[in-house]
């Protein structure tokens, strides 16, 4: 059994972080409209009308007008062919007035939705999702960071955690979150363990961790003897429950950690905001060049 230590613990507020972030790209948004006499823009595709997706999509297209950027939304009929869809990414791509294309995932099946994120180009790969922008962080050069992990690095910057020389055990390794988060903390230093499916021990691995981010998607996978007294824990889990959402860290494990991210309005609400934030940046870098 692991002893009881008391730590006195803080609780990141990421709708407060989040609302941060989307002042900031406010501010910047109307900076830009001042220096280039137009809007960023932000072009949304939804292709056909699954439930979870359409409100996904609606609150990305809110938070765009609400933080002063154009909503360009595209709704594509769901037997749409590949030809089609393709088409539409291909006149965004060379659209001047779209500065950043946010195909809503996951597409229907007849679609190859990997072939379609490789059409956005890099510099308009506001989700980060393209393998040029993969390749880009993995070097730790500047692209475009897809926006969950971004959005976990701004929350631990915020809290002014130290992370270099830091040991971080990311858990998953989904093009989408676990493998840029291993990324993005390697950059800044940390020396990462990325733990998945197969690994062994994984209870061990996690012990070891001074930042210990969860993105399994497996409610209530990290347990309280899994946590060592004084860590960093990052919930990135989201599931929907009747008792309303939760998370991939069970209720409580996290006790003796010094900092976590509550399940709702943690790292949920960041997601959003760093959509906003790497739009705002693709049209920077657009019009500098
Ligand atoms: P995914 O299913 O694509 O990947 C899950 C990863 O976890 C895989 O790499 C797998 O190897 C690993 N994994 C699965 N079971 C495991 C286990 N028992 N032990 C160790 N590793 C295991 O999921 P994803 O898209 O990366 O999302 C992960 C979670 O984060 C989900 O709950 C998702 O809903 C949530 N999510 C939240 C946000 C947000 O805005 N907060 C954004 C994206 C994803």
């Amino acid at each position: 059994m692991t002893p009881t230590v008391e730590v006195e613990q803080v609780v990141i507020d990421g709708k407060a972080i989040a609302a941060q972030v989307r002042a900031e790209v406010a501010e910047g948004v109307a900076a830009f409209v001042e220096r280039h006499g137009r809007r960023p823009g932000l072009a949304t595709v939804l292709v056909g009308s699954d439930p979870a997706s359409e409100v996904y999509v609606r609150n990305k297209r809110r938070a765009c007008v609400a933080a002063g950027m154009a909503d360009h939304h595209h709704r594509v009929d769901e037997d749409a062919t590949q030809d089609e869809v393709e088409a539409l990414v291909d006149a965004l791509a060379a659209d001047d007035s779209v500065s950043g294309i946010l195909l809503q995932l996951p597409l229907p099946a007849h679609l190859d939705s990997v072939a379609l994120v490789e059409r956005i180009p890099a510099d308009k790969d506001v989700d980060g999702l393209t393998a040029v922008n993969a390749g880009l962080i993995a070097q730790g050069r500047p692209g475009l960071v897809p926006c969950t992990p971004g959005g976990v690095i701004r929350l631990l910057d915020q809290h002014q955690v130290e992370l270099s020389g830091a040991r971080a055990v990311v858990i998953g390794r989904s093009i989408l979150v676990g493998r840029p988060m291993a990324a993005l903390l390697t950059q800044r230093d940390a020396t990462v363990t990325l733990c998945h499916s197969r690994t062994v021990d994984l209870a061990a691995r996690c012990r070891e961790a001074d930042i210990l981010v969860v993105a399994s998607g497996q409610r209530a996978l990290v347990q309280s003897n899994w946590v060592r007294p004084g860590a960093v824990v990052i919930d990135v889990g989201i599931h929907r429950t009747d008792d309303g959402l939760a998370g991939d860290v069970a209720p409580g494990a996290a006790v003796q950690a010094a900092l976590v991210t509550p399940v709702p309005g943690g790292v949920g609400p960041m997601t959003i905001a760093m959509l906003l934030s790497n739009t705002l940046l693709a049209a920077e870098r657009a019009a500098a060049v």
